[in-house]
């Protein structure tokens, strides 16, 4: 299709759309080419993929308050609603799920086809009564669970993987379902959904959310995702449970994740510690897990690797033979070094663990163990 027809169906003036190519990325899936967009700043979401003459919307980026009883009305007082609708933050991967001449697919947040997910989805959730009868629908969700191959997190009668939704846009326009509507079209095409709290009016929703937050931090759960009714405007928050789970994840790979990634989990604690008016000792409680988190798990690394062992990201999925075939194939074509360190049959299927390669971590820890001196 032509660049012309594509800046139609994004809504884009052509000049506009002439500057925007040169951002995106050309990819192949099974000899279908696509392209899309990255990354953010193109006036187009991140995600976006234009394949085959068709469109698929990048999922938007949500923002964060550090502040409940101000972000919550700050965020949502001008959307005329004087309710959110506050859902439970899973913590997994996005996925998009699109059908496109007859098949279904399965796009990573910046909007490449993931063949794993793609194929993983058919066996935990049937969509095609869903795409029969609303055939440009975006379903939008998490992928949790400890079998993950990006991002896993254990939850509660969930031993592998699974699909959660927590959105429905059409694919082309990006234009969300109000979460009524989602919510019961989703339950009737018996798709299973992030949980819903309920919805709470703006004035006085902070003491309701943070009540809610506090029973998922003491579940080591992720946070919520507030919403307008109408599905437009997001707002999202987290448990210390989560940010004190990220720092020590980033700490145990210290030099493969970015400064900014620690520094924002931590000044997120310092804000929640304020608004929730804590006491000397529960401030000093907090204070204390934070540090460990830091603390243990960069010991736990530079004890491995001084031992002569190496340190990574290590993920266990369980699927086909042929599925685990293309996610290894896939994760190396993305520049990954993987090392498979188990590998066996179970029930007819392939259960593999595999790490992921972090090699400035690597690298740097055996340097220092070394006795490389720091100009700093
Ligand atoms: P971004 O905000 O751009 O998605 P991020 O990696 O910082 O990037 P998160 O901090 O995880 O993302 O928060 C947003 C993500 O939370 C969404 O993209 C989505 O994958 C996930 N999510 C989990 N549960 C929900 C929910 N109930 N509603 C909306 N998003 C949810
Ligand atoms: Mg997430």
């Amino acid at each position: 299709m032509s660049g012309t027809e594509y800046h139609r169906l994004l809504g884009m003036g052509e000049s506009a759309f002439e500057a925007l190519t040169a951002h995106l990325e050309e990819r192949n899936y099974e000899g279908l080419e696509y392209r899309h967009v990255p990354d953010y700043r193109h006036g187009v979401e991140r995600g976006t993929v234009l394949i085959d003459g068709e469109v698929v919307r990048g999922f938007p980026k949500i923002p964060r308050t550090l502040v409940l009883a101000e972000g919550i009305p700050e965020r949502f007082g001008d959307h005329e609603c004087e309710r959110i609708a506050v859902e439970e933050k899973l913590n997994g991967y996005n996925v998009r799920v699109a059908r496109l001449d007859g098949e279904l697919l399965a796009f990573s947040r910046s909007g490449i086809v993931c063949p794993f997910t793609t194929r993983i989805l058919e066996r935990l959730v049937d969509l095609e009564p869903l795409f029969e009868a609303h055939p440009t629908a975006m379903v939008c969700g998490e992928m949790i669970g400890p079998e993950n191959p990006y991002t896993a997190h254990e939850y509660p009668g969930v031993d592998s993987i699974a699909f959660r939704a927590f959105d429905w846009r059409d694919r082309e326009s990006g234009e969300p379902l109000s979460v009524g509507d989602r919510r019961e079209r989703y339950e009737r095409f018996d798709v299973p959904q992030t949980r819903l709290f309920g919805r709470y009016e703006i004035d006085g929703a902070a003491d309701s959310v943070c009540e809610i937050v506090r029973e998922l931090d003491a579940e080591d759960r992720e946070g919520v995702v507030m919403k307008s009714p109408d599905g437009t405007a997001h707002l999202k928050y987290t448990t210390a449970a989560s940010n004190q789970g990220d720092l020590a994840y980033a700490f145990s790979l210290p030099f493969d994740y970015g400064k900014p990634f620690m520094f924002r989990r931590l000044i997120r604690e310092g804000f929640q510690t304020v608004e929730w008016d804590e006491s000397d000792e529960t401030a000093r409680k907090r204070a204390h897990e934070l540090g460990e988190a830091i603390l243990l798990s960069m010991r736990d690394t530079i004890e491995t690797i001084d031992e002569g062992g190496t340190v990574g990201e290590r993920h266990t999925v369980r699927a086909s033979s042929e599925t685990i075939e293309v996610l290894l194939e896939h994760l190396r074509g993305q520049g990954l070094q993987l090392e498979i360190e188990a590998d066996r049959r179970e029930d007819g299927d392939r259960v593999v663990t595999f790490c992921k390669r972090t090699q400035a971590t690597n690298d740097k820890i055996r340097n220092y163990l070394d006795g490389h001196i720091v100009e700093e």
